[in-house]
């Protein structure tokens, strides 16, 4: 059976980070018909300052909360890759998970958390962004990457572009006015990060930002973006 392509695949360290990541465009992506779908690559059994909280009662709700935030945002399907916390690493079995669902949805765009950003950077956004942009280039796209993969049907894939938010050389920005709130309803979804609702603060920053993204341009608001064409 071969499954329905996704025109985009955002490839996410943790629960959240799309959503400060992406989640405006996201919802203008889905709204314009296309067919998004989320990896999630740790489970964010860690991600908390609660000393109380369980890890694994933790991991539980960061992915229904990841759930919630994909539905309301229209994204198609979450693939959960459950890897602890802060445990990622650049190992050719990551590399090979993401490759193989490159090859499985077959996306025309893949996002996910910029690598290169200089000094204080959480490792696994670090990795995540690194292994990402390795399985695009050149593992998913050679036939002699993985012979048991194309044994099973999966076929080399090249993907077009690579959409990195976060970086500190953005060079692509996508006007996100209309879909501010529906990014922030999604964030909101994240309880066990940003409490019962955004503080007056973090909204403040959310805000700020995507209007500092749009700077120079004729729309209020914006997500931004290192792209990377893929013309190999
Ligand atoms: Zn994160």
């Amino acid at each position: 059976m071969v499954t329905e392509q996704a025109e985009v695949m955002v490839v996410t360290p943790h629960p959240d980070d799309a959503e400060y990541g992406v989640a405006g465009t996201v919802a203008r992506w889905t709204r314009e018909g296309k067919n998004v779908i989320y990896v999630v690559c740790t489970n964010g059994d860690k991600g908390t300052s609660d000393a109380n909280v369980k890890p694994d009662k933790l991991a539980r709700i960061r992915g229904r909360e990841q759930m919630a935030a994909a539905r309301l945002l229209g994204v198609r399907e979450v693939t959960f890759l459950r890897h602890p916390d802060q445990s990622l690493e650049d190992t050719p079995g990551f590399r090979k998970e993401i490759v193989r669902l490159i090859r499985i949805y077959r996306p025309e765009t893949v996002v996910t958390a910029d690598p290169y950003r200089r000094y204080i950077w959480h490792r696994d956004h670090r990795i995540t962004g690194q292994v990402t942009l390795d399985a695009v280039f050149p593992y998913a796209r050679d036939s002699l990457a993985y012979p048991d993969l194309l044994q099973e049907g999966l076929e080399p894939h090249k993907v077009r572009e690579v959409l990195l938010w976060a970086s500190e050389e953005p060079n692509y920005r996508c006007d996100i006015t209309d879909t501010f709130d529906i990014k922030l309803a999604a964030l909101r979804c994240h309880k066990s990060q940003v409490g019962d609702d955004l503080s007056p603060d973090l909204r403040k920053w959310l805000v700020q930002r995507a209007k500092d993204n749009a700077q120079g341009e004729d729309y209020e608001l914006a997500e931004a973006f290192h792209r990377v064409e893929i013309k190999w």
